[in-house]
Formats: C-alpha cells, sequence, structure tokens
C-alpha cells in the first residue's frame, strides 16, 4: 500500500538489508560457536554417529517456523493498526538474539556480566529521558507496565506507612513529636527518605521492619488510596487487589483526559477525613484513546495541599505507552529540552510530557513506543533511595559491583532477561533519544493519527444497507492513537439502540480485515469501550458503547499521508456498503 519512510528503512526487514542481516546472524552464531567451544576444554569422549536428535531439532524449528510464518499477527503490513505493537527494528531482533545465546539473568551481576553493565547505561538513558538527575535516580527494565505498576505502588505504599512506623520507634520520638497527625498520614515522599536517612543503620532497619508489617495488619481503607483516571488500565485494578490498597476512580472529560477539578474535590475530601492518599497517578497515554493526563494541575493540586494542609502524595505517570514521545521535545545533542514544542503535539500533550519530569516515578513501555521485543517495560525513579522501601536482601548475591548498586534487591521481579536489556540498549544507541531520531519516527504517527481523525470527520457520507452513515472520529489524538465510529447520519441522539447499533457497527469494521473476503489493504483494527455520549457529542446517559481503536506505531512517509488515510476511508466504506454478514455485538 505504501513504502515506509526511506530514511527508517534498513531499520525493519527489507530486501536492501537482507543479506547484510543474515550475515550479521550468522556471524553472531559462529561467534557463539567460537566461545562455547573455547570453554569445552575437556576431552568430549568418542565422537557420537547417531545423529537423530539433531535432525529431530531441525526438523522442529523448520516446523515452528513454518508455522509462525503461517499464522502470526500481521505486523509488517501497513494497513495493521490494531495494537501498540508491532514489527521489531531487525537490529534490535538480533541483538536480542545475540545476547539470548549466553542466557545472561540480570538479577545480579554475577550472572549477567556484561548485562548488567548495559542496564547502568539504559538506567542513565531513561533517566535523562525524563530530565531526572542521573546521580539520584534510577531506572531499570521489567516485564511490562504491570510490573512498572506494581513496583512503583509498592514504594509508595511502603514509603506511606513509614511515618507511624517512626512515630512508634521509641528513638525517634522526639523528631516526631514536631509531625502533626496530618502530615504523618500524608507526609512528603522526599521527606520520608530524608528522614530515613537521617536513622542509623539499625533503627533505620527496625523501622523498615515495622513499617512493613502495618499494612498486613490495617484495612485497605486505613492503608489508604491510589487516585486514577477511571478509563485506567485493567493493570490498576490487579495492583490494588495485590497491594491490599483501594482505587479510586476519577472521571474523565470531554478530552478523555482525567478531570482534574473532580480529582481536587476528592482529594480534599481524603484530607479533611484523614484518609491517607498513598499516591495519584497520571496515565500519559492512556491504553484505549492515547489521551494524557494534565500533570501540570496535577503536580499544582500537589502544591496547594502542602501549603494549605501539609498533606503530599506521590506522583506516578503510567507513561507504558506514551513515555517515549518525550523524544519529541529533546534536542540531539541530548542536553535538556530544546525549545520544540513538538509540532505535531497539541501545546497541552507537550506541557504535560514536559512535566514528566516533576513526578517522583515513571512507567515506561520500550516494547509500546521504544520498539523493542517483549518483554521491556521499565521503571524509572527520581530518587533512588525510594526503592530502599522495597529492598529485600538477598542471601547469595553479592550486591553492588564497582561504584554501582545491584538491581536485584530493589526490583519487584527476580529473574530478569538480559537480552531484552540487550535489545533496549541497542535501540536508545541506534535510534537516539531526541527529536531527529526515535521522536521523529514516533512524530510521523502523530501526524498520520491527526490527519486520519481530520480525514473520518470530512469524509463523505455512504450507505449501508440502504441508510446513510458517516464516521466519527470522537477527539483530535494526543499522541498516535485514535477512537471512531461509524453512525447513521439521521441518528437520534436520545435513542436508546444508539449504543447497540454503534457497537455492533463497530464490530463489523472490526471483523473485515482478518475476514476471509477482505480485499487487499483493509485495516486490522481493535476496539476500545466508551460512554456513548463521547460519541454522540452530547450527554445521552452512563451507557457505554464499542468503538473502533486504531494506533499508529508504524514507520509512514509524511508526503503519502493523505494518500494513505483517504485509501483506508474508501477501503472501508466500500466494504461496508458491500458486505451483508451481521456481526453480532459482545453483550455489555
Ligand atoms: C500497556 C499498558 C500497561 C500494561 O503494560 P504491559 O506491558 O502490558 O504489562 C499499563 N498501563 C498503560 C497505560 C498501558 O498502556
Amino acid at each position: 500500500m505504501h513504502e515506509p519512510l526511506s530514511r527508517w528503512r534498513h531499520l525493519w526487514p527489507h530486501r536492501d538489508n537482507a543479506t547484510a542481516m543474515e550475515s550479521a546472524a550468522h556471524d553472531i552464531l559462529s561467534d557463539y560457536y567460537r566461545w562455547h567451544a573455547s570453554l569445552q576444554t575437556t576431552s568430549p569422549g568418542p565422537a557420537s554417529t547417531d545423529s537423530s536428535l539433531l535432525q529431530r531439532a531441525i526438523a522442529l524449528l523448520s516446523d515452528l517456523s513454518a508455522r509462525l510464518q503461517r499464522d502470526s499477527t500481521p505486523w509488517p503490513d501497513p494497513a495493521y493498526l490494531a495494537h501498540m505493537n508491532g514489527d521489531v527494528p531487525i537490529a534490535a531482533s538480533l541483538a536480542f538474539f545475540a545476547a539470548l545465546l549466553y542466557n545472561p539473568n540480570n538479577v545480579t551481576a554475577e550472572t549477567s556480566l556484561v548485562t548488567t553493565e548495559l542496564e547502568h547505561e539504559l538506567s542513565d538513558d531513561l533517566c535523562s529521558l525524563f530530565d531526572f538527575d542521573t546521580r539520584q535516580g534510577w531506572a531499570h527494565l521489567c516485564s511490562g507496565g504491570h510490573a512498572g505498576n506494581y513496583e512503583a505502588m509498592w514504594m509508595a505504599r511502603n514509603l506511606k506507612q513509614i511515618p507511624f512506623a517512626l512515630a512508634e520507634a521509641p528513638a525517634c520520638q522526639t523528631a516526631m513529636q514536631q509531625v502533626a497527625t496530618l502530615e504523618l498520614h500524608n507526609m512528603a515522599p522526599a521527606k520520608v527518605v530524608q528522614l530515613l536517612c537521617s536513622l542509623e543503620p539499625a533503627i533505620r532497619d527496625s523501622v523498615m521492619h515495622e513499617a512493613r508489617t502495618l499494612p498486613t495488619t490495617a484495612s485497605s481503607r486505613e492503608r489508604g488510596a491510589v487516585y486514577v483516571a477511571a478509563h485506567r488500565h485493567p493493570a490498576w485494578d490487579k495492583c490494588a487487589d495485590l497491594l491490599g490498597l483501594q482505587l479510586v476512580p476519577v472521571v474523565v472529560d470531554s478530552t478523555r483526559r482525567m478531570d482534574t477539578a473532580r480529582l481536587r474535590e476528592q482529594l480534599l475530601r481524603a484530607i479533611g477525613d484523614g484518609s491517607p492518599i498513598v499516591a495519584v497517578v497520571a496515565t500519559t497515554g492512556s491504553s484505549g484513546e492515547g489521551s494524557v493526563d494534565d500533570i501540570d494541575a496535577i503536580l499544582a493540586l500537589r502544591q496547594e495541599c502542602q501549603t494549605r494542609f501539609g498533606a503530599s502524595f506521590f506522583i506516578h505517570a503510567d507513561a507504558a505507552y506514551g513515555g517515549y514521545y518525550r523524544c519529541l521535545l529533546r534536542s540531539q545533542s541530548g542536553g535538556p529540552e530544546c525549545d520544540s514544542n513538538g509540532n505535531e503535539l497539541a501545546p497541552e500533550v507537550a506541557k504535560a510530557l514536559r512535566a514528566l519530569t516533576h513526578v517522583d516515578t515513571i512507567t515506561v513501555d520500550p516494547h509500546k513506543s521504544g520498539y523493542a521485543p517483549y518483554p521491556a517495560g521499565a521503571l524509572v525513579v527520581r530518587d533512588r533511595r525510594y526503592a530502599d522501601a522495597i529492598a529485600w536482601r538477598s542471601r547469595y548475591f553479592s550486591e553492588t559491583r564497582g561504584e554501582r548498586r545491584g538491581f536485584g534487591a530493589y526490583t519487584l521481579e527476580g529473574a530478569r532477561p538480559g537480552a531484552a536489556v540487550a535489545a533496549v540498549w541497542t535501540l536508545h544507541r541506534l535510534l537516539g533519544l531526541h527529536r531527529q531520531g526515535l521522536g521523529a519516527l514516533l512524530a510521523d504517527g502523530v501526524y498520520l493519527a491527526r490527519r486520519f481523525h481530520l480525514a473520518l470527520n470530512e469524509a463523505a457520507t455512504f450507505p449501508i444497507e440502504g441508510v446513510l452513515h458517516r464516521f466519527v472520529s470522537l477527539a483530535m489524538p494526543d499522541l498516535a492513537m485514535l477512537n471512531f465510529a461509524v453512525l447513521p447520519v439521521d441518528e437520534n441522539a436520545t435513542d436508546a439502540t444508539n449504543a447497540a447499533r454503534i457497537s455492533e457497527l463497530s464490530e463489523r469494521v472490526i471483523a473485515l480485515a482478518p475476514g476471509p473476503e477482505a480485499l487487499p489493504d483493509t485495516p486490522w483494527f481493535s476496539r476500545n469501550r466508551v460512554p456513548v455520549m463521547h460519541v454522540l457529542g452530547q450527554p445521552v446517559d452512563s451507557r457505554t458503547t464499542t468503538v473502533i481503536r486504531c494506533c499508529f506505531l508504524k514507520p509512514y512517509a509524511r508526503d503519502q499521508a493523505d494518500a494513505f488515510v483517504l485509501r483506508l476511508i474508501d477501503r472501508l466504506q466500500q466494504q461496508l456498503a458491500t458486505r451483508r454478514d451481521k456481526i453480532t455485538p459482545p453483550s455489555s
């Protein structure tokens, strides 16, 4: 349908780079065989004449490869727009494969000398991406956004308990006498770590022990609440369940962002009631619609609570999808942000991405907008001392090597793949975390999503079963994701059947691409569930409906953007007008 932008072409498999990459893969494997042989110095015994095991292994690999080719999700297809995952740049796949052969486990440097070194460099890369001080901040890879979010909330929860433990520790009572009860419930995270670090190691250990035993005896209300936009990722419900925290959803406004006026009311009420606020989560790229919460407003709220009531809270950004879009705001020199407002980004989105530098922790997934192979999530921490609140030391690993402390004692997960670290490290170096590198690639997706939004809303009406219909794109995309729906032109907004009808049409569109009758270039989409009033643009009731969700993570040529989106629309109209099959919507 269209050729990727020539500048990026060599990142992905292409006939022009096949020979070079096949030869690189061959070299990686020969190096590995050489390394392996160099370690097998004891005599192997008589040569084996039975090669049946080898033949079986080759046959299995060949079957596997055939099966993968036949039934894999078609990421390389330009019309594949369904999910936030896709085609991995070939150098990253090879970096993963190369490291995988040596099977490094980044739980400790003892089992991953090389890839632990690389992870320290990645930690600096990710801290710099968000303008965290690399001497104070810290980052590591994890399996994904779930693990990153869990770990951040584990830190926030334990930090919340420390002031109570301090108040009860005999050695700290004089110091804690000046602390008002209100502050005890909602002490600023920075102050908590400061207090903790001022203690002698033995007292600190006993306070930490006390802080960790508190949560098991308290009710989830006493342990406190996490505030997050109502359209949160399901990872948040699992997280609250696991950590025994209360989850407080905050309504989403017509821009699909958290309604911070409502958040303010909820926080002030909690402070008034003396309920601990464990954290406020700023979604930076919601998984359903790619919307970016107003982080400045959340920071201002924390400031207001601190000034008026001496009450503070932890701020975490769930930037699993959106974190790398900060590359659009960074200059090539890697220094502080350049003046660019990101051009493709709406001013309020650029402002929110800039404000990330003031939050406490950030989840960002290299396996989403970082183009890395799975599993690659990351947690980025402004102050590495926060991780002391979740540290558990191992009896069998050394903890530090050289100047830098190890990872294993401070991470939620144990064994972590060094191969994933190698792939992300390679991508960061290959692309560059700035406006001319990964930023340019991501900016093309934002540009395309915004062109698609405009084209959908301007598209001509078209008939389905004799009734005129139109496309409605719900909102100008914040990032490279958008939601749209198909509506009858004369729809009656108060009609209760609308929600079901919209859902049915969405399912019909989603079913087109994988269908046996699909024409070439038919786009692949996924679904999202939103309030009907977000589709109809006016208050109806609280009913929700299924809309069509699409993500632009591919390398697109901007000069072909309009032709590309018009062709997508044309394909959809053509097939919706001709296909007769009825799709039953899933029950809501
Ligand atoms: C994808 C996503 C997650 C979960 O991340 P995984 O990598 O699937 O574990 C959490 N939050 C947001 C906003 C996401 O987009």
